[in-house]
């Protein structure tokens, strides 16, 4: 689905124009569709429907307690992967029994507090974090569900940054480690019970490819240790699959719902997903309005009122955002003489970029621009780097709209901060 689109010249986002809501809430501003992320959810849930399952939307990609609340009512659990985002899911009302936690620098006061609410597991990540848990949970008198977060050495196929299931990456134990610490943590670490095996490989996978695989390879280890006499009752097969954000052909939610299912086949285990990007990356656009316009020999830049501190994707990874204008006038034929721009920010740093050398209808001082598939990654890596305020977030539900956050002020920038008052 399409919560995007042109109506007489002019972007809306479901029933509302995006130029009206730059208009009343400034710019930068993110806006969400509620339609949008209502569809993703049902996607992943009717896919699975088949198989016992649950879906952990992954914090980290966007992290407003509206848009968890929203999960939640529709049944989804969270992945998590600090206090934080455990903070959030409890606000959100997300219960225990759909929680799993991710991440490899959990601390003791970290894993004390996710005990206590009594999330469904850890994925663990290292043997230390192991008998970390094993130490935290004993001091509380509890016994932690763990899962292993193995390192299955698929590669991903993506951009390296993203990618996280290679063995040079930090993340997980490797997979032909696995066994021996499950067993002997079995039989050694008193306050662990062992759940399931955990994998995420990567992010932005437009291949299925690397999911088969290392699915596989999760089989195998669960059959192993099925005949050591430990029998796991999850498989968390992470997040990862990929978006459009230009014109990659991108797989649907079904098609990896029928790898997992059908490597899975015959064994008695629910799936768990962590699904991050795929749930919410094209549910948001970020809208900035060029500020200026300034042509050098060879470059046109359009500086433009947001920057690397508010989307920083394209700054990071030279990650691929589409722009477009909110406004366009098919009747002037001048607009559509296409120019090459470089999409600037105000920030102070050759790095703050939006878009290089991008073709766009020409623009003029105080145009409003779209940068789409802005929902995943994008408020939540924000920062007030130059002392920038964060945007505001909006969630448009057909007509109606709600500021889920408001805009930060200058206050806010030095909360906290001593001013010798
Ligand atoms: C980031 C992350 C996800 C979500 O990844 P997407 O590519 O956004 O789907 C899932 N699981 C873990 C452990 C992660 O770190």
């Amino acid at each position: 689905m399409e919560s995007f689109i042109y109506r007489n010249h002019n972007l809306y986002c479901e029933d509302v124009s995006l130029a009206a809501l730059a208009a009343e809430y400034g710019t930068p501003c993110y806006v969400y569709s509620k339609a949008f992320l209502r569809s993703r959810s049902q996607a992943y849930l009717q896919a699975f429907s088949g198989h016992k399952h649950l879906v952990c939307y992954s914090v980290k990609a966007s992290s407003n307690v509206q848009l968890l609340k929203l999960f939640g009512e529709l049944g989804l659990g969270c992945d998590i992967v600090s206090g934080g985002e455990l903070f959030r899911a409890k606000l959100a009302g997300i219960p225990g029994r759909k929680i799993v936690y991710s991440g490899v620098g959990k601390t003791a006061d970290e894993i004390s507090q996710a005990l206590a609410y009594k999330i469904l597991f850890f994925n663990v990540e290292s043997e230390s974090e192991l008998y970390l848990i094993n130490r935290v949970a004993a001091e509380m008198d509890l016994i932690a569900p763990v899962s292993i977060r193995v390192n299955p050495d698929v590669d991903p196929l993506t951009h390296p940054y993203i990618s996280t299931g290679l063995k040079e990456n930090k993340f997980g134990i490797p997979i032909e480690c696995a066994e021996k610490i499950y067993l002997e943590g079995s039989e050694k670490l008193k306050n662990i019970k062992f759940m399931g095996v955990d994998c995420h490989i990567g992010s932005q996978l437009t291949n299925l490819s690397p999911f088969r695989d290392s699915a596989l390879r999760l089989r195998g280890l669960i059959e192993r240790l099925a005949m050591g006499g430990l029998h796991l009752k999850y498989v968390d097969l992470g997040g990862g699959l990929g978006i459009k954000y230009d014109c990659e052909d991108v797989p649907e939610v079904k098609q990896l719902s029928d790898i997992f299912t059908d490597v899975f086949e015959g064994l008695d285990l629910t799936i768990v997903l962590e699904p991050g990007r795929s749930m919410v990356g094209n549910s948001a656009v970020m809208l900035t309005r060029v500020q200026f316009l300034k042509h050098t020999s060879g470059k046109n830049f359009a500086i433009v009122d947001a920057g690397m501190n508010d989307m920083l994707r394209p700054s990071l990874y030279g990650a691929f955002q589409k722009i477009d204008k909110v406004d366009i006038n098919f009747e002037n034929s001048a607009q559509f003489s296409d120019v090459n721009y470089d999409i600037v920010g105000p920030i102070c740093e050759s790095g703050d970029f939006l878009a290089k050398a991008r073709s766009l209808p020409k623009l003029e001082q105080g145009d409003l621009l779209a940068v789409r598939g802005a929902g995943a990654y994008g408020f939540s890596m924000s920062s007030t780097y130059n002392s920038r305020p964060r945007p505001v977030e909006l969630l448009v539900d057909g007509s109606s709209v709600t500021v889920i956050r408001e805009r930060e002020t200058y206050e806010d920038l030095v909360k906290g901060e001593n001013l010798g008052r």
